[in-house]
Order: C-alpha cells, then sequence, then structure tokens
C-alpha cells in the first residue's frame, strides 16, 4: 500500500477526477488499482479557488509498489501501519467481574474491549439508559424539573450524548487506538467519513443510536449493564485493599477492579473519594460564555461566497491578552443549539450541541479564559477540589442571574455595561429557556475584562465577531476537570485495583481521548490479570 500525503482537487471535483488524480500521481498506465481515502481537509487560504486535500493510501500489485516507490524517492512512503493489534496477555486470575463506573466514553471503551475479550465487566451508570434519558432531557429543556441523577451530564453515553460529537483526533495515532475507536462507531452506525474528515463529527442524533448499539453487544458478549445505579462509597479491606463499591447507599458489588470513569461533573462522588486514601489534585482549567453568531457570517468568512456549498465552518480562535491571560474558543458548533447541561440544583452550566447535518442558523462556540489554583485561592477556596468550589459559585450566580433559565448579554451590552433588554438580529437557538440578564453577576472580572478583548480581537480574524448583537450565554464552566486523580505508570491509583480514567480523573479532554484512555485502562489491567477466574 502506498500514501500519497497530498493530492489537491477543486471543491467541485468528481470521483473519477479523485481516481485520475490518483493514477497521474502514481504514474500508472492501467486502472487496476484500489484507493482508500484517509484524509480529507479544506484548503481556503484562497477564497476564489477552494481544494480539497486528500490523503489517499493506494494498492496496486506487490512489484509495482516496489518500482514506485523506488522511483519516488522518498515523495511516496509505504502507507503507515494503522491496525491495532494489542491482546490480552495477563495470567494473574481475577477472582470477581471487573467494574466500571461510568458509562460515558471512558467507561464504555474500556468495558467494550473487556467484553470483547471475554472479561464480563459490570457497568454502573448513575443515568438512565439512552432512551428514557433523552426523554427525561427533553422533559428538562421544556421546563420539567432538573434530575439530578440523569441529565445532560450524566446517563449512558455520558456527558458528550448531547454534544456535537465532535472526535478531535491527533495527527499522530501509532497506536491504532484512535482509528480503532472510530472504526468501533462506524460500525455501529456513524457516518463513514468520520474516518477521513479532517475534523470529524457524529452529532447527537447519530451518537444516540451508535451507544445503543455499543451496549447491546456488549450485553450479548456478556457485559451488564446497571443504570440509576449511583456508586456511593468505594469499599476497602481492613488491610487498605480493595474490596468493591457501594451502590445507591445500600448494595455493595464485590471486586478486585473497579475503574473509576466518573468524568469530571460528578462532584458528590470527588467529595466521596477525597475522604479515601487516593492522591487528588485540583488543577487549572477555564470558564467563560457561549457565544452565537450567524453560522451564514461564519462560513462568509472561512469560505467567502462558496460556504453553500461546503459543510458548516468551524473556527478556532485564540487571543493573548494584555494582562497575560489566554482567551480562546472551545468546543465550536456549527450550525447548532446552545444547550441548558445543568446537573445541580440552583446552577446554571451551558454547552453545544448540533445534529450531525449541522442546519441550524446560528454557530456557537465557548469562549474562554484559564482559571488557575491561584484564582481559587483568591475566592477563599482551597484544596483538592478548590476547583470545583470555585465551578459551583459562577454556576450558582448564572442560576440567579437567569432565575433558572439560561442568562444572556448582547455583546454591545456587555461593552456598555448595560443589562439587555431586548435581541437584535440574532436570535438565540437554545434547548432550555433563555432570558436577557447581565453577565457581569456571573463570572470574575478578569475573566470578563479578557473576554472583551479577546472577543474585539477575534473580529479582526472573522469580521462581525464583535457585533453588538452576537449573544452571550452563561456560564461556561466546565470545560475540563478540576482535579486530576493521580496514577502510576501502571494506571492505578494509590488504592491497588482502582483505576481513575477518562475525562474526570483529569487525563483525557473531550470524546475521543476518553474512549482513547478507556482503551488504554483495559490494556493496563488485562496485560496483568486473566479473564479466568481464580
Ligand atoms: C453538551 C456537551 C457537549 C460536548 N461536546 C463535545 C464534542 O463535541 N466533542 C468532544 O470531544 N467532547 C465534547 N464534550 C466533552 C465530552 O463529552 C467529554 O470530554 C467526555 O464525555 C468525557 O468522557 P468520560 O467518559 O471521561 O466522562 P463522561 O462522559 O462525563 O462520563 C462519565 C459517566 O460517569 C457517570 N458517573 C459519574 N459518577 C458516577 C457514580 N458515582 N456512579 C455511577 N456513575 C457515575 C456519569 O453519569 C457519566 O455518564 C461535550 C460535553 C458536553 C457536556
Amino acid at each position: 500500500m502506498i500514501r500519497i500525503p497530498q493530492l489537491k482537487l477543486k471543491i467541485h471535483h468528481t470521483e473519477m477526477e479523485l481516481k485520475q488524480a490518483v493514477k497521474k500521481e502514481l504514474r500508472l498506465s492501467h486502472d487496476n488499482f484500489q484507493y482508500t481515502i484517509k484524509k480529507r481537509s479544506i484548503d481556503a487560504r484562497k477564497k476564489q479557488e477552494l481544494h480539497y486535500v486528500y490523503a489517499v493510501d493506494v494498492s496496486v500489485a506487490d512489484k509495482e509498489e516496489q518500482r514506485i516507490l523506488a522511483k519516488a524517492k522518498g515523495k511516496l512512503l509505504p502507507a503507515p501501519k494503522e491496525d491495532y493489534t494489542y491482546q490480552p496477555c495477563g495470567t494473574v486470575p481475577l477472582h470477581k467481574r471487573p467494574v466500571i463506573i461510568g458509562a460515558g466514553p471512558a467507561g464504555l471503551f474500556c468495558a467494550y474491549f473487556l467484553a470483547e475479550h471475554g472479561y464480563a465487566p459490570i457497568v454502573i451508570e448513575r443515568g438512565e439508559p439512552m432512551e428514557e434519558r433523552v426523554k427525561r432531557v427533553e422533559a428538562f429543556w421544556n421546563g420539567g424539573t432538573l434530575n439530578t441523577e440523569s441529565n445532560v451530564q450524566f446517563g449512558e453515553g455520558g456527558a458528550g450524548t448531547f454534544s456535537d460529537g465532535k472526535l478531535n483526533t491527533m495527527v499522530k495515532d501509532p497506536s491504532g487506538r484512535i482509528r480503532k475507536v472510530l472504526e468501533i462507531f462506524v460500525e455501529h452506525g456513524a457516518p463513514e467519513e468520520i474516518l477521513y474528515l479532517n475534523k470529524p463529527h457524529i452529532g447527537t442524533d447519530n451518537l444516540r443510536h451508535v451507544i445503543v448499539s455499543m451496549r447491546k453487544q456488549m450485553i450479548a458478549q456478556g457485559a451488564e449493564f446497571l443504570f440509576s445505579s449511583k456508586v456511593t462509597d468505594v469499599l476497602l479491606k481492613e488491610d487498605g485493599t480493595l474490596k468493591g463499591v457501594e451502590i445507591n447507599g445500600s448494595t455493595t458489588i464485590e471486586s478486585d477492579i473497579v475503574v473509576a470513569a466518573l468524568g469530571h461533573r460528578a462532584r458528590d462522588t470527588f467529595e466521596m473519594l477525597v475522604k479515601k486514601p487516593l492522591t487528588i489534585e485540583n488543577k487549572a482549567f477555564a470558564i467563560g460564555v457561549r457565544m452565537e453568531h450567524p453560522q451564514e457570517m461564519i462560513g462568509r468568512s472561512q469560505y467567502g461566497d462558496a460556504y453553500k456549498e461546503l459543510p458548516a465552518a468551524d473556527y478556532k480562535l485564540t487571543h493573548q491578552c494584555a494582562s497575560g491571560r489566554g482567551v480562546y474558543s472551545f468546543c465550536m458548533c456549527p450550525g447548532g443549539f446552545v444547550v441548558n447541561a445543568s446537573s445541580e440544583e440552583g446552577r446554571t452550566v451551558v454547552n453545544g450541541m448540533s445534529n450531525h447535518d449541522r442546519s441550524e442558523k446560528n454557530a456557537n462556540s465557548a469562549l474562554i479564559v484559564t482559571v488557575t489554583p491561584e484564582d481559587f485561592q483568591s475566592e477563599g477556596f482551597t484544596g483538592p477540589l478548590a476547583g470545583m468550589q470555585f465551578q459551583r459559585r459562577w454556576e450558582e450566580a448564572a442560576y440567579c442571574a437567569g432565575n433558572g433559565k439560561i442568562p444572556i448579554q448582547l455583546f454591545g451590552d456587555l461593552l456598555r455595561g448595560e443589562k439587555s433588554v431586548t435581541i437584535g438580529e440574532i436570535v438565540p437557538n437554545t434547548k432550555g429557556a433563555y432570558v436577557l440578564a447581565d453577565l457581569r453577576e456571573c463570572l470574575p472580572e478578569y475573566v470578563l475584562d479578557s473576554l472583551k478583548e479577546g472577543i474585539q480581537a477575534f473580529d479582526k480574524k472573522i469580521p462581525g465577531f464583535a457585533r453588538e448583537d452576537a449573544v452571550l450565554l452563561g456560564v461556561e464552566t466546565r470545560t475540563s476537570s478540576p482535579v486530576r486523580i493521580v496514577r502510576g505508570t501502571d494506571f492505578q491509583s494509590d488504592i491497588r485495583g482502582f483505576y481513575p480514567c477518562g475525562e474526570g480523573a483529569g487525563y483525557a479532554g473531550g470524546i475521543t481521548s476518553a474512549a482513547v484512555d478507556g482503551i488504554k485502562v483495559f490494556e493496563a489491567i488485562t496485560s496483568v490479570y486473566s479473564k479466568n477466574r481464580g
């Protein structure tokens, strides 16, 4: 297989033109070859002449491959191997079935591989299975009460279920784990394009079916799922070794292995864990707002007039403020909704979500500013959960400012220091009600100052970004974990057999990296333990 790293074709090209370009690049005189697209990105540097840039793997006869590679003198290379090849090799018998706390991407992928290799894991999830969870969340958005156990943050699929389903991938994937995650998503119904698009995304609509299909396969392979089951305690034996977990304050499940794939929103669980013999540290993260603009404005700015013929455009922006703080866009959702993603009574938090077609009128993105343990301390919060307390403080302020609804303010009003009293041309596209408010009540002054400076700087990159009627929605506080549960090179914490995993443990940031961390923990477990019961 030969990798052509770059083939540039105009965006209106046909399949035949791509095939011809492959043929020309390899100087083939026949059509006896097959190709697979490995990557496709858009080159929008010249707006009058947009191109797709492809990386393509081509298979030809062996002898011909050697001849082509020799002639190319390093310009073409053999396609890198991307297969995921790990096989469990542990020999220590497990006395009990492995337990996984959390059915988010980290927990699900760890369980998926354990189930596939005969380890029959038990997955414990505080929220509901997908079908009920979706109804529960829709009811909340339509004015119903918040269920603190099953919501946008908690339940089957984890925090990414009501999302854009962006699958941010790192450029290099020598272990093949990222590729494997994408392949599993496709096997369970995600669009095949995620295997080659430069910035793949599944969309909340597809993701919901994919997760259910994965669960059904795991159950068929011997896994068990316990929903509406919150782990309320981690149980230790008298000698301090792991005994198992307590569920809903009553039932006990014993196990030698507990994977804690909790996500970073399970604050009550962190409060329980902090009392255990674990090393938990607080860490910097970022807070700010969601901001909405017309998708058309973003499209035009990124692609010129051709934006209508291309997938909904995104952006990534960063700015270093005079104060030294960084402002950046995060989790941008083209053609999407801003969602009320609250999970605690009396606290409001927002996030973004899109369907696969990203066809909604508004683009939205988090615009956030880094905050550090020094900032938490300056507000009187110390200890390992200081960052979490800091988040709560501002989420409570947002709840008060919006009286339970999403508080919104126009950018022009924020600049003038006035509460918004009317919206402009941009109509907020939210899941969950919103109310005009004053966001100065919901964020620290240094965050607001940084946002004002950053947004005006972004206007130079995307004209109209700082327009008067651009909508700011509060607050974005759950951008990454405020804690890290320290684990060693064997992936275990200070409690042997207790494996912190995924975003909540501080080892991932997003769906793909959480899933990959789940696979790493599976490898760590099965490199020691065999599936045979002792
Ligand atoms: C609205 C929204 C949009 C997002 N969009 C994107 C995106 O487009 N792309 C992207 O890469 N990332 C996105 N993210 C972030 C992404 O969802 C997370 O990074 C990812 O889900 C982390 O995976 P995880 O498995 O580590 O944790 P989580 O997904 O948070 O899963 C943890 C699970 O553990 C369960 N749990 C917690 N405590 C307990 C307990 N005590 N007992 C039992 N169960 C428990 C929770 O209910 C939850 O289901 C988004 C997040 C949100 C909220």
